[in-house]
């Protein structure tokens, strides 16, 4: 099983971490392939019978300013890409304006939408499921799951679901 899968949200929910962590060796054979001016190769994850390729997709967040019709057009395209998205949040902080405007976005294509709720090792549990609740609210996500990238809960159920999805 292998596909791309872009990794998007608002600054600091722990993008980042998270690849740090599950990312392995690049793989030279699919990066010709993949790496277009539209979405640019992070990190590759492989294992004995899978292999994910995590890409970026620029212009997806919350502009600063005004972008043209162009530049959301691309990154509308970037994400038809793709065979998955995970779409990043903090558990920690509320869903906010950069949150619905990704939301927004993502109910608009095909592939499925990973919620992952990133940081939980920072809330009590009891606080998860109402933001649980809130998101599910929102759009129709493929699946909900909560990790803590730097403690490294939960992020083999993670990769496994995506697997599955791929
Ligand atoms: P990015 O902007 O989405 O790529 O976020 P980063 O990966 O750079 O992380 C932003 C900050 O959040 C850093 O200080 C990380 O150490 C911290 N962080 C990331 N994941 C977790 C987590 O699971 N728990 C906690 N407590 N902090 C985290
Ligand atoms: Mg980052």
């Amino acid at each position: 099983r292998s596909g791309f899968v872009a990794i998007i949200g608002r600054p600091n929910v722990g993008k980042s971490t998270l690849l740090n962590r599950v990312i392995g060796q690049k793989i030279a054979i699919m990066s010709d392939k993949a790496q277009t001016t539209r979405n640019k190769i992070q990190g590759v994850y492989t294992t004995d019978d899978s292999q994910i390729v995590f890409i970026d997709t620029p212009g997806i967040h919350k502009p600063k300013h005004k972008l043209g019709d162009f530049m959301v057009e691309s990154a509308y395209s970037a994400l038809r890409e793709v065979d998955a998205v995970l779409f990043m949040v903090s558990a920690d902080q509320k869903r906010g304006p950069g949150d619905n405007f990704i939301i927004e976005r993502l109910k608009k294509q095909s592939a499925p939408v990973f919620l992952v709720i990133n940081k939980i090792d920072n809330v009590h549990p009891d606080d998860l499921l109402p933001m649980i609740e809130d998101y599910r609210e929102q759009m129709d996500f493929a699946e909900i799951v909560p990790i803590s990238a730097t403690e490294g809960n939960n992020i083999e159920n993670l990769l496994e679901v995506l697997t599955g999805y791929l």
